[in-house]
């Protein structure tokens, strides 16, 4: 089993030390992927303690992606984002990763079992480092287009983020690791560039600064929503367009973002460079105003952090 990383989980509305926040085998979630969750951080800052990211904006993508898949999750939003403060203050973290889950209990085996069903509703939250690491923030991670296409459309929703769409994922990110990629980037059924495994993809040429639009079979980020915002708040024009797989070759700079990954450059695709192969000065700028949200340089002009300990 995994290392334990924090000491409680919630669950269906009650705080369970994290071994006993267990599930039965015949899981309807486990068997046919049906689970809808999100990935959340909360930062210490300065002068507001820590504060969770654009919080409101997360859960209610959960709720999204459930109503996608009629699933009915039996709290509100509201229930939830309270939920999701209670987890990081029993656990006593100044920063941390959360993870609320909604999905399908032991509720018998089939495929039109769900309907009508109400999920179970877990959130852990613990604390996790940069995903592609705090040397690839600095300069970069290098890419590969990966052999294997995101969703096409009408085939599964990208744009819910549910536990099924990660065995994509899984192919994408494995495939990148097994040929020497720290990141894999797919393509849609259309050939243009989706996005990585995890992250959103941006390209920059000539100063504008491109990102792939949500009917590139992408999960419409909310960190892509962040830098789009800030990038444009910093003067600069930011398109939504289908991107070339060659425009990853010809970029002055290439970045990633997601929660997990923060604001990542992309310093290779497939073994070309990116610009000088490594971090360009667009990226390093926004993600000086990313982190500067957090580290109290940034103002919060947009109200995305909500305290915790207040
Ligand atoms: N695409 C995929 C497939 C993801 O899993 C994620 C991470 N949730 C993202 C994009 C970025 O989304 P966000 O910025 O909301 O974390």
């Amino acid at each position: 089993m995994a290392k334990q990383p924090a000491e409680y989980i919630w669950f269906n509305g009650e705080i369970k030390p994290w071994k006993d926040a267990t599930v039965h085998v015949m899981t309807h979630a486990i068997h046919y992927g049906s689970s809808v969750f999100e990935g959340i951080r909360a930062y210490k800052t300065p002068d507001k303690g820590t504060c969770v990211f654009r919080l409101q904006e997360h859960n209610r993508r959960l709720f999204d992606s459930a109503k996608v898949y009629r699933m009915t999750i039996p709290f509100t939003l509201d229930q939830v984002n309270e939920a999701t403060l209670e987890i990081i203050r029993k656990n006593d973290l100044q920063s941390a990763y959360i993870r609320p889950i909604a999905f399908y209990g032991d509720i018998g085996m089939g495929l039109q079992v769900p309907f009508g069903q109400e999920t179970e509703l877990t959130i852990a939250a613990f604390e996790w480092g940069a995903y592609l690491g705090d040397e690839a923030i600095k300069n970069g991670v290098d890419a590969g287009i990966s052999s294997w296409n995101r969703l096409a459309a009408n085939t599964m929703p990208t744009g819910a983020k549910a536990g099924g769409n990660y065995l994509s994922s899984q192919l994408i990110s494995m495939e990148a690791r097994r040929h020497g990629y720290g990141e894999g980037i797919a393509l849609d059924r259309n050939g243009y560039i989706s996005e990585g495994a995890g992250e959103n993809i941006f390209v920059i040429r000539d100063g504008v600064v491109t990102t792939t639009p949500k009917t590139a079979a992408i999960l419409p980020g909310i960190t892509r929503d962040t830098v789009m915002t800030l990038l444009r708040d910093m003067g600069y024009e930011v398109r939504e367009e289908n991107i070339p797989r060659e425009a990853m070759y010809l970029a002055d700079e290439i970045l990633m973002c997601g929660t997990a990954a923060e604001v990542t450059p992309v310093r290779s695709v497939d073994g070309i460079a990116v610009g000088n192969g490594g971090r360009g000065p667009i990226t390093e700028a926004v993600q000086e105003k990313f982190f500067g949200l957090f580290n109290g340089t940034t103002e919060d002009k947009w109200n995305w952090l909500t305290p915790v300990y207040e």
